[in-house]
């Protein structure tokens, strides 16, 4: 089980040192902001929705390496996702922070598994996955919606 731990541990401190898909999106068309003021970790998600598909999706935002790396991480799982499926992937990842059960199979997610023994920082982890879940359900486009080429 360290064995893991450590590779749990690399995933969290890799998206904290390179985070995926960090910064304003420039063709979102929904954004939400979450706040854990608990820690002060800020996190802002950026969606480019094309119909009910997650299209691009970026974070901003900053605080403490577990919500900064759980942003990131949430980025690089949802690109792609339907509402359905990111809502689906949203509880699995609850399940494995507030459970510590991670799944059989061997994925990104997991690495938060940790966070289970730290229902303090239960918070921190879910904070960017929260506002993606939150633009998701949004039905204001604060962001234009200017066509693009890609
Ligand atoms: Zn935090």
């Amino acid at each position: 089980m360290s064995d893991l731990s450590d590779l749990y541990q690399q995933v969290i401190l890799d998206h904290n040192r390179r985070p995926r898909n960090r910064g304003k999106l420039p063709t979102a068309t929904r954004v939400a902001h979450g706040d854990n003021p608990s820690c002060g970790d800020q996190c802002s998600v950026y969606l480019d929705l094309e119909g009910d598909r997650i299209k691009d999706l970026s974070f901003d935002g900053s605080g403490c390496a577990i919500s900064q790396a759980s942003a990131s991480l949430m980025t690089t799982q949802l690109k792609g996702k339907t509402a359905a499926e990111a809502q689906k992937l949203y509880d699995e990842f609850h399940h494995i922070v507030t459970t510590g059960e991670a799944p059989e199979e061997i994925s990104d997610i997991a690495a938060f598994a940790g966070v289970h023994a730290f229902p303090a920082r239960i918070k921190c982890a879910t904070l960017g996955w929260h506002a993606a879940l939150n633009a998701l359900k949004g039905d204001e486009a604060p962001a234009t919606t200017e066509s693009h080429t890609d």
